[in-house]
């Protein structure tokens, strides 16, 4: 198999009739280093179950399957389940599930799938829905023992950003309540073809048995995260004040009643903060969809 090989791969797209499609962020690997490291960094071993979406031309499929129990690729491209057929052929462990990941079941999949294994996520994601994948795999209550995938390298910084900092976001914080994140290595534009506009990076996210912080209400912590990055250059008192419709003097005082300066920005806070104001929230009857 010469998936590594750009003219190898390109030939092999164009007899099946296909070529990368850009819509569906179809950038696929071509240097032999990368697969490998994603794999290993990813905790891919024997007796390890290995959920993977998008595996393209099953670059990233076939390290998975030489090293796991099983290996269930979600691919949404449907053009490429014959030649994925064809590159995972010797494979009796490797299945490709043709569908969309964001609208896929994926509690009964791995449920099915992989029974009583433990599962690791390993995938290089189609960069145009980056967030909702991983927040989906986080929020699915499926206990992932780790979550390793490739990212643009902004995204990467954004979504391992320390809490706080100018480079967190409200994903930033999303993620931290959920796993802990960490970058494993960057990957360069030229290690794809066709090479995107921009670098990437693989991160490695670890679900956490239990949250950071406890909260009262789930839903009104991540509507207080929202709100808090709602309006960056606006500070938490405005932004509070206009996502939960409170009058500034009644989120003045919450704030100061939880140690919060009213003209802290979200990138000011930690958790902790978040949870203490969505807590104060919650006791006063607030509703958390404001
Ligand atoms: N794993 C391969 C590699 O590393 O070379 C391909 C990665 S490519 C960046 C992303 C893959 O995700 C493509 O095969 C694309 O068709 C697939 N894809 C895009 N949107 C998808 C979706 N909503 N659900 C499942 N797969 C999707």
């Amino acid at each position: 198999m010469e998936l590594y090989n750009p003219s190898a791969v390109r030939a092999l797209l164009s007899q099946y009739g296909l070529r990368p499609q850009k819509a569906l962020g179809q950038n696929f690997i071509v240097n032999p280093t990368v697969c490998p490291r994603i794999a290993e960094g990813g905790g891919a071993r024997p007796g390890v179950g290995a959920l993977e979406i998008g595996p393209g031309v099953g670059v990233l499929t076939r390290e998975l399957a030489k090293r796991c129990e099983k290996v269930v690729a979600i691919e949404l491209d449907r053009g490429l389940l014959p030649l994925l057929g064809e590159t995972l052929g010797e494979f009796a462990n490797a299945e490709v599930v043709h569908g969309d990941v964001l609208k896929l079941d994926l509690p009964s999949l791995v449920r099915e799938r992989f029974g009583d294994m433990p599962v690791v996520v390993c995938a290089n994601l189609p960069y145009y829905i980056t967030t909702p994948v991983l927040m989906g795999l986080l929020e699915s209550g499926i206990a992932f023992e780790s979550i390793t995938v490739m990212v643009q390298k902004e995204t990467a910084r954004r979504f391992c950003a320390p809490l706080p900092s100018r480079e967190a976001g409200a994903v930033t914080m999303a993620i931290a309540y959920r796993a802990a994140c960490r970058i494993l290595f960057e990957v360069s534009r030229g290690c794809f073809l066709p090479p995107p506009n921009v670098d990437s990076a693989v991160i490695k996210l670890t679900p956490h048995q239990k949250p950071p912080v406890d909260v009262i209400d789930q839903a009104m912590l991540f509507a207080v995260i929202r709100a808090a990055f709602s309006q960056r250059r606006k500070t938490l008192l405005n932004c509070i004040s206009s996502a939960f419709n409170l009058p500034k003097a009644e989120v003045s005082e919450l704030l100061t009643g939880v140690q919060v300066a009213s003209t802290a920005r979200g990138e000011q806070l930690d958790l902790a903060d978040i949870a203490r104001i969505a807590d104060t929230l919650t006791q006063k009857g607030t509703a958390p969809e404001a």
